[in-house]
């Protein structure tokens, strides 16, 4: 895939938030992107990015230099961001029905949205992408543009909960192992919840296993990620069921994931599944996209890996770690998977979309 002959201007809706700041990083020196708008709720707007993100940036990182001076808009300010830029990427944590609205508006203003939120996932014509996995449900744009007589689009990622081990999944389905039950204990990091998120006292010495929609989300977004589009619509995946447990931990970044899988026939041997992993590659890859990881999965030996704080930066954190497959005594393999939430399960994952729209020729 060549890159685009010049750089295309992008927004950051959220942008002083949590997943935001993993946008702006991301894109400051991305090579087919420019930021030209940074937005958020009028109480950072008017304001210099940086006045903004003061006592609130949360990397490790320091903010880009080339965007401290960039004034912050008010994001319901559409025609002025709209005349700056092509994409949006929005990472607003707002209530669903106003969130769908606004993201509808960019769409009308000739925006392509690229969404981390989950307003829009199960909006009928709107693709919920991981594009390792489903690059092909694209094809739903130019459907949505006609029913809705846009000329931009949305497009959104799904939770980040289920990035954690839905790409291995898939890759076994896709050698020829059907899988019927998936049974997942995840252990979800505090940046999940944003910031300043869940309070200190809530979290230290403590876990919380309860996190508002999101055993809902894990159990039904893979069904549509996994599904089809026929005649216009999605029909979701089926003979597949899913029970989840998700967790709140005292951990900063990186979502893990306890996973139990019965297939339908066939069970694939555990050096064969290893296999699988390793040799797993698919359209990021093949169309060798800026963001995409070599190795989307990545299979740890080591008995106590993978480990939030020791892998969660693999492959600039786009990639998965897996380890510890095993025999299950109730259904038949068991493993556990772990990814960065903010960027493959959030930032990372919605440029990657962007990239992937593009090379496709969804967007510009
Ligand atoms: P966050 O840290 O709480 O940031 C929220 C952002 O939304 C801020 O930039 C905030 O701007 C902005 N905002 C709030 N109300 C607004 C309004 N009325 N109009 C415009 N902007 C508004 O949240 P986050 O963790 O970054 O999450 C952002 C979105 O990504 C959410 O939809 C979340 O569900 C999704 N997501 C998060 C993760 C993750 O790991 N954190 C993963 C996947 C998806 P101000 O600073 O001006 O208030």
């Amino acid at each position: 895939m060549s890159a685009p002959d010049k750089k295309i201007p992008v927004g950051i809706l959220g942008a002083t938030g949590m997943v935001g700041q993993q946008y702006v990083t991301l894109l400051a020196n991305h090579p087919w992107f420019e930021i030209t708008a940074v937005a958020a709720s009028f109480r950072s707007s008017g304001i210099p990015y940086s006045k903004a993100i003061e006592n609130r940036w949360c990397l490790d990182t320091p903010p880009p230099a080339t965007l401290k001076d960039l004034v912050v808009q008010d994001a319901t300010h559409i025609t002025e961001i709209a005349s700056r830029c092509k994409i949006v990427f929005s990472a607003i944590e707002l209530e669903k029905e106003e969130l769908k609205k606004l993201e509808e508006n960019y769409a009308h203003a000739g925006m392509h949205v690229v969404s981390n939120a989950s307003a829009h996932r199960w909006t009928h014509d709107v693709p919920m992408i991981i594009p390792e996995i489903n690059a092909s449900h694209l094809q739903i744009i130019p459907e949505q543009q006609k029913n809705r007589g846009w000329k931009g689009s949305i497009t959104v990622k799904p939770n980040c909960s289920i990035q954690s081990y839905l790409a291995p999944l898939y890759a076994l389905i896709r050698a020829g192992y059907p899988i019927s039950k998936i049974f997942v204990t995840t252990l979800q990091a505090l940046s999940g919840a944003g910031y300043p998120g869940v309070a200190s006292l809530d979290m230290i010495d403590n876990v919380i296993p309860y996190i508002n929609g999101e055993e809902e989300k894990t159990e039904k977004e893979p069904l549509k990620i996994l599904g089809t589009i026929q005649d216009g619509k999605f029909v979701l995946h089926t003979g597949l069921e899913i029970s989840a447990h998700c967790n709140r931990v005292a951990v900063r970044d990186g979502h893990l994931a306890c996973v139990s899988i019965g297939f339908q026939e066939k069970i694939p041997s555990i050096e064969e599944t290893i296999n699988i992993w390793q040799q797993f590659r698919s359209v990021p890859q093949e169309l060798n996209l800026p963001s995409a990881p070599f190795m989307p999965i990545i299979y740890s030996k080591e008995e106590n890996r993978p480990q939030p704080r020791k892998d969660r930066m693999y492959e600039r954190g786009m990639g998965i770690t897996v380890g510890r497959v095993r025999a299950c005594t109730l259904l038949d393999l068991k493993f556990v998977g772990l990814s960065h939430n903010t960027l493959r399960g959030a930032a990372g994952g919605g440029v990657l979309n962007a990239e992937l729209m593009i090379a496709k020729h969804y967007a510009i």
